[in-house]
């Protein structure tokens, strides 16, 4: 019993919950131990790279207007392609969230006639309307851009044969989803993604390679742009912010490809020479050096929930001791009640927001009904901890982030609280 129990049962978590948490957590010496050494990793990652930009006071100045001549905008964007080991990168406030830097990332270097295959299945759900899978105001396909894809093998490999019928003249850009998504698919390895961006190539040496690194940043001790990637895209409220940015995405990659980004964020011939960084270079910079840490503690989270939820005998998504290659964690849970009394549980344990109930919506995006436990200091921010769902089978509930260790894991030990008084499970 540790030196928390007290104050955990004050805030009404049971003994058996404690006792069956100690359990689980006495199995997970060894993935913890791997996860430390890939944080500490990035971290010095990290270091080299701010060193090597001579990142100083004056980069965290707030500026106007056009915003011309913003040395800390353009040193930040020098920073993240130098850690990812990009020719160049594109950091901005502008950019609003994860599926706007991949819909830019995408308009800006699809023309009419070109096509845009996935060859690893469906993508994210938000994307469907990007692409125009699902008709949509202002879609790709709106734009003469057409859609293909390949699905994954029933095993959840990649579908090489199919690929290659797949790619052909008009493939111009190939968009690979790291992270599962709201799927429960395994999510991909750096390796796997350089293994799949090489086939590609061979197929097709002058295709655009795009990953969708949404969640996977600092998760292992690569990124995509060092296996060959041509461009990679994410989100500022996720991993590389660090909890601290409170808007914002990147997009890194080959310098004539961001390039085309910059000109279609702003307007043909302004390019990157604008855009004002709204005085948020300081949380863009601490967030960055400090995304290592805050993603190992978000990872321990999730190793935590597996182990928790597989000894109860439910289906996860990866298991607590495979490998992770980003930080979310799917549990099955087999009913709409299970998933609402998890994410009560989530949201009881949060900072902000706690005495708030979630409850299934319809949202923006989704075609289905989805429930969000989220008591983030930034909305909707899910390096915070999170959890959230569509309400359709499996009933899988999606878990990620922790900006500690110990907040994952009151979390979580709220979340089997919860299912345990509404006589949901049973601890064994
Ligand atoms: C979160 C996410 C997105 C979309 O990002 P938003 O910031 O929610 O718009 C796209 N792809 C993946 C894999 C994601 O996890």
């Amino acid at each position: 019993m540790n030196e928390s129990n007290a104050i955990y049962r004050e805030m009404g978590i049971s003994d058996a919950v404690l006792t069956f948490a100690d359990g689980v957590l006495a199995t997970l010496t060894a993935p913890f131990a791997r996860t430390d050494a890939i944080a500490e990793g990035n971290q010095a990652k990290v270091l080299l790279a701010m060193q090597r930009c001579r990142v100083n006071a004056t980069h965290f100045n707030p500026s106007t207007g056009y915003g011309y001549d913003d040395e800390g905008r353009d040193n930040l964007e020098r920073l993240y392609a130098a850690c990812f080991g990009a020719e160049s990168a594109l950091v901005r406030p502008q950019i609003t969230c994860g599926t706007h830097a991949l819909a830019l990332a995408l308009s800006a270097n699809l023309l009419p006639g070109d096509e845009l295959l996935s060859p690893v299945g469906a993508p994210y759900d938000t994307l469907e309307e990007v692409i125009g899978i699902r008709p949509s105001t202002g879609s790709l396909r709106e734009y003469g851009v057409t859609y293909a894809q390949a699905d994954l093998r029933p095993d959840g490999t990649f579908d090489y044969d199919a690929i290659r019928r797949a790619i052909h003249e008009r493939t111009k850009l190939i968009t690979i989803q790291r992270s599962k998504g709201y799927a429960t698919r395994p999510s991909f390895s750096v390796e796997e993604i350089g293994r799949l961006i090489a086939f590609c190539k061979q197929c097709k040496p002058d295709v655009i390679c795009m990953v969708d690194n949404c969640y996977g940043e600092f998760v292992e001790d690569r990124e995509p742009t060092e296996v060959g990637a041509d461009l990679m895209v994410g989100s500022l409220i996720k991993n590389p912010g660090g909890g601290l940015a409170p808007t914002g995405g990147y997009i890194c990659g080959r310098k004539d490809l961001i390039d085309r980004c910059a000109c279609r964020l702003t307007a043909p011939g302004l390019g990157r020479e604008v855009g004002v960084n709204m005085g948020l270079l300081t949380s863009f910079y601490q967030g960055f050096f400090l995304a290592p840490a805050v993603v190992g503690s978000a990872v321990k989270g999730a190793i935590f929930t597996a182990a928790c939820y597989q000894r109860l005998g439910f289906r996860v998504v990866p298991g607590s001791d495979e490998v992770r290659h980003d930080i979310i964690q799917a549990v099955e849970l087999g009913s709409r009640e299970r998933m609402c009394a998890f994410c009560k549980g989530i949201q009881a344990a949060a900072p902000v927001d706690s005495y708030v109930t979630p409850e299934p919506w319809a949202m923006p995006g989704y075609d289905s009904e989805v429930i969000m436990a989220a008591g983030a200091f930034n909305q909707g921010s899910s390096i915070e901890l999170s959890a959230d769902g569509p309400i359709r089978p499996p009933y899988a509930v999606y878990f990620q982030g922790g900006l500690t260790w110990y907040h994952a894991k009151l979390g979580v030990l709220m979340s089997l609280q919860k299912l345990l008084d509404a006589g949901l499970i049973e601890l064994k």
